[in-house]
């Protein structure tokens, strides 16, 4: 008798981990039972090697190319146990395999397909797919190969996608489940994804983004601009978050309706929260200033300076602007503004802020209305609180 079922798990056509790892839960054989298997019939797929811990279920995989391209299980992790010779496992195994290689076939025709070069690698996470060209890389401390660094970035959209949720308090049902997100190392591949999966810009530059209906992100770690694996890591989270942003319900792209301060400033202050300092903008020209940007990202001792001197964008300017239209000292005035309401309003209420707006209220309402806060005190309230909570030192 086999001790758990196959069928239950099949159901789900994404739980390739979730099933591997009931199968490794250990049992006590039944008198009689095969040794080697504890009669599941199948045993572990000995191909992985070290790479066997990226593909659990704690790491959030549905699909790995790796895995659907090993020649043992393909792409289930486990193979027959030759022990016991079960009967019925095969086909079972078989259905897995299925699903796994018709899961690779279609990402091939979908992306490897528009490029036509060296075979990209894929993982299917919970609500990303991403197909990931970027070489080894050295992070923190520890070196990456290709594969560990796909797996890397699996877990940080993931983490942003969480984060996203957390800080604004929102339900998960006000993003939409999936996202398409293309790294790739070669600009000539960017070039070709870029504009034919986001139907959008210039191959040249260096990450396009698709705003809706379907979200689609595509870059490539141009070296001048993202010189490591941090870097890219930044331009991914800010990047990202926009389409986050736009689309949290009601969707709605925020950056050409007077809000480039909601746009930027939200997509900064996750750049700052989860990789430490603020180095991308949206605006094509000051994106071209490789290298360049705002006082080394660090902005709050900058912030803190400016007020210190008086010299303040007001909140009256700001949300006069588009993002394409926000000069460096504004988006770093965005991002404290953005900051300022989360720590003094709270997620909730910024949340509620940013769902008035996007229904088409107007900014001085919708700030009174979320937070009590109105357009003419705000800036007094605003530089109170930044001389109390920004130090002129940078944090590390
Ligand atoms: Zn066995
Ligand atoms: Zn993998
Ligand atoms: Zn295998
Ligand atoms: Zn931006």
């Amino acid at each position: 008798m086999r001790s758990w079922s196959w069928s239950l798990v099949v159901a789900c056509a994404l739980s390739v981990a979730a099933w591997s790892a009931s199968a490794l839960v250990a049992q006590a054989p039944a008198p009689g039972a095969c040794r080697h298997c504890q009669d599941r019939g199948v045993v572990p797929c000995s191909k992985h090697g070290k790479a066997w811990a990226l593909e659990q279920p704690d790491q959030d995989v549905a699909f790995c190319s790796a895995v659907v391209e090993c020649k043992a299980c393909l792409g289930t992790l486990h193979v027959d146990c030759k022990q016991c010779q079960p009967a019925g496992g095969a086909d079972d195994l078989a259905h897995r395999q299925q699903l796994a290689q018709q899961w690779l076939q279609e990402r091939r025709k979908t992306i490897d397909a528009l490029t036509a070069r060296e075979p990209h690698q894929h993982l299917r996470t919970s609500h990303y797919d991403l197909a990931f060209t970027l070489k080894p890389a050295t992070v923190g401390t520890e070196k990456l190969d290709s594969h560990a660094r796909m797996h890397l970035y699996g877990k940080r959209l993931e983490a942003l996608r969480s984060a996203f949720l957390t800080t604004l308090e929102l339900p998960d049902g006000d993003l939409p489940e999936r996202m398409l997100v293309c790294m790739s190392e070669d600009a000539r591949d960017h070039a070709v994804l870029g504009p034919r999966l986001t139907g959008m810009g210039s191959p040249n530059s260096v990450s396009l983004k698709l705003m809706g209906p379907t979200y689609v992100f595509s870059m490539h770690p141009e070296r001048k601009s993202l010189p490591d694996d941090e870097a890219v890591h930044r331009n991914l989270v800010h990047n990202v978050t926009h389409l986050l942003l736009t689309q949290m319900k009601p969707a709605l792209y925020l950056g050409n309706r007077k809000h480039g301060w909601i746009d930027e400033g939200v997509a900064h202050w996750f750049e700052d929260k989860l990789v430490g300092k603020c180095t991308n903008y949206c605006y094509e020209e000051v994106a071209l200033l490789a290298g360049e940007g705002f006082k080394g990202g660090k902005w709050r001792p900058a912030i803190r300076r400016l007020v210190d001197a008086g010299d303040v964008v007001t909140f009256a300017a700001l949300v006069q602007k588009q993002t394409d239209e926000l000069k460096f000292s504004e988006h770093a005035f965005a991002f404290a503004y953005v900051d300022f309401l989360l720590a003094k309003a709270g997620g909730a209420k910024f949340r509620d802020l940013l769902r008035l707006v996007k229904s088409g209220t107007a900014t001085r309402d919708a700030l009174t209305q979320a937070t009590g806060l109105n357009l003419l005190t705000i800036d007094g309230v605003f530089s109170t609180w930044v001389k109390a909570n920004y130090s002129l030192q940078p944090p590390r």
